[in-house]
């Protein structure tokens, strides 16, 4: 799978641009996340391994495939939330672990205020955060997954900043990132610009 993916796709983008619009309101921000979602976790997936399987068509023998590898969503508290729907619809086996990020007031720094993650091993992790913006919390996020054992991660994201990424890059290469758009920029603020505002507050109506 490439470093990185923007999921290139018509609808994909008709939705993102639905949710970056300040007038869509929560009820249809949790919808168009969750459809969003799908499309992001189908490309986060698309490399899952396989093994043979023979089955009987109503005309002839087939030799089909099925997944070999199981998933675990991580969604990162709480804009992650929105994502975790589109990984149990795709892929109803999936055990969930969450993991919560906050900004530690006196250091700055990404702290893990909760977790309770699942057993990683034969399981491809989707750590789902919908904006990297710093970097900060998602590649913390993933600092944690791999420490508690999994090995084969993939971080989802809807938008990412170009900030976001290096950090990510530079501290877990081998991790892919898929996302549904690259932005410009962050601004003084660390709000990913174009962007679309707080996702967390747009997706649960918080001022
Ligand atoms: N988190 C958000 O919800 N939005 C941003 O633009 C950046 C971080």
């Amino acid at each position: 799978m490439p470093s990185f993916t923007v999921v290139d796709h018509p609808l994909a983008g008709d939705l993102l641009t639905s949710l970056r619009d300040e007038t869509t309101g929560p009820a249809e921000y949790r919808a168009l996340t969750r459809r969003l979602g799908l499309l992001l976790v189908a490309e986060a997936t698309r490399d899952l391994a396989t093994s043979p399987r023979a089955v009987v068509t109503p005309l002839e023998p087939f030799e089909g495939t099925q997944l070999a590898e199981g998933l675990v969503a991580i969604p990162v508290l709480r804009a992650g939330l929105g994502l975790l729907e589109a990984v149990t619809e795709l892929y109803p086996d999936a055990v969930v672990g969450y993991l919560g990020m906050e900004r530690d007031e006196i250091t700055h720094e990404p702290r893990d205020y909760y977790a309770k993650l699942p057993p990683m091993e034969g399981r491809r992790a989707l750590v789902v955060d919908p904006m990297l913006a710093t970097g900060g919390s998602g590649s913390a996020a993933v600092a944690y997954v791999k420490q508690a054992g999994a090995t084969d991660i993939v971080f989802v994201c809807v938008v990412a900043a170009p900030e976001g990424l290096a950090k990510m890059q530079a501290d877990h290469p081998d991790v892919p990132i898929v996302a549904g758009a690259l932005d410009r920029q962050l601004n003084e603020r660390a709000y990913i610009v174009p962007g679309l505002g707080d996702f967390g507050d747009r997706l649960y109506g918080t001022p």
